[in-house]
């Protein structure tokens, strides 16, 4: 297959070299330099364009940091396969009377779309908003595209590895159709129709953000009391307290004092917000979530925009008790 993969960055880097490994052609675009290089040097196609990336491409992949971005990628899409028919319509015009040529452009504007109907499918892969998903599929439809939501969950490590938690969204048929792509990158599970996949990311991200914050409140009051980190750890994980973050994030990331989840803080906020508003949006009440996601934002103030999501625990060592 080709597919086409935007945003080459910490996720969608390993991603993309995991499909390229796999023997799919990948047409890869990033605003960034460095991604394309690394890109290339994966063995896949690096282009400077969004047209470019997507040109003949079975699959199109969004790997981006957020709804704003993914619907002005979206936007770019819909502008190129509607441009993809100029061609075929200037060529019928020269030869055609005004009204001939109307209806030339018409059909060749409608030749692009059943192209694209029964051809590129659009995957967004990035942690989105499930309701702007649900309005950017439909934005989609009226042009002749699909989209289908499988953001993902695992991290960096297990995006090498290609065993990523994949949570989709979209119609049974549209999921059959990109599963082959998926399941190179890690194991699905169908949440619903689409945006599902995005509504199951934020709430699973607002659990683990909030179970890293009382995680590292544990574990600094407890060493303070003289307890030893790795014993305690060691403890949780046999215990009722055990998270990803006494498995993973605090043995891997914050004890050896490195911070490179390859996860960033404010992405992680970005998660919690979405998370947040949606139990606005359907009315069920969340005060720890509201009351972790306001605590995040003093974080990402206080830290450099890149921060690791795992620094949380260094804002939370200095802040007032
Ligand atoms: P990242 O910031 O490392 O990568 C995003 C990439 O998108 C960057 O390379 C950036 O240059 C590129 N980009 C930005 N605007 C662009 C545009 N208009 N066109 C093309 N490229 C553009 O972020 P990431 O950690 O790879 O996360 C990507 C998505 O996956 C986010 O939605 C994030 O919330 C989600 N996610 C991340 C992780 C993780 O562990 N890092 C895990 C699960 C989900």
């Amino acid at each position: 297959m080709t597919v086409a993969f935007i945003g080459l960055g910490n996720m969608g880097g390993p991603m993309s070299a995991r499909l390229i490994e796999a023997g799919h052609r990948v047409q890869g675009f990033d605003v960034a330099e460095p991604p394309r290089r690394a890109l290339t040097e994966a063995g896949g196609i690096a282009t400077t364009s969004i047209p470019e990336a997507i040109r003949d491409a079975d699959v199109i992949i969004l790997m981006l940091p957020n709804s704003d971005i993914v619907e002005a990628t979206a936007e770019e899409i819909m502008a190129a396969v509607t441009s993809n028919a100029a061609p075929a319509a200037i060529r019928d015009a020269a030869h055609a009377s005004p009204r001939d040529a109307a209806e030339a452009n018409a059909g060749a504007i409608h030749e692009a779309g059943v192209r694209d109907r029964t051809g590129a499918i659009v995957v967004d892969m990035s942690s989105s908003e499930p309701l702007r998903t649900r309005a950017l599929a439909a934005a989609l439809k009226a042009r002749g595209l699909t989209l289908v939501d499988a953001p993902v969950s695992g991290g960096v490590a297990r995006a090498r590895t290609g065993k990523l938690t994949i949570m989709t969204g979209g119609d049974s048929a549209d999921l059959d159709r990109v599963e082959p792509v998926l399941s190179i990158l890690g194991t699905t599970t169908r949440a619903g129709t689409v945006g599902s996949g995005h509504a199951v990311k934020a709430l699973n991200n607002l659990m683990s953000a909030t179970h890293l914050l009382v995680t590292s409140e544990a574990m600094l009051a407890g060493e303070r009391f003289g307890l030893d980190p790795e014993v305690m750890l060691a403890i949780f994980n046999g215990s009722s307290g055990r998270s990803g973050s006494t498995e993973n994030k605090w043995p891997n990331f914050v004890l050896p004092g490195t911070f490179d989840s390859g996860f960033g803080l404010r992405l992680m906020l970005k998660d919690m917000r979405i998370a947040v508003d949606l139990a606005a949006e359907v009315g069920t009440p969340d005060p720890l979530g509201q009351a972790a996601a306001d605590l995040w934002s003093l974080a990402a103030t206080a830290l450099a925009p890149t921060a690791d999501h795992t620094e949380i625990v260094n804002w939370l060592r200095k802040a007032p008790r």
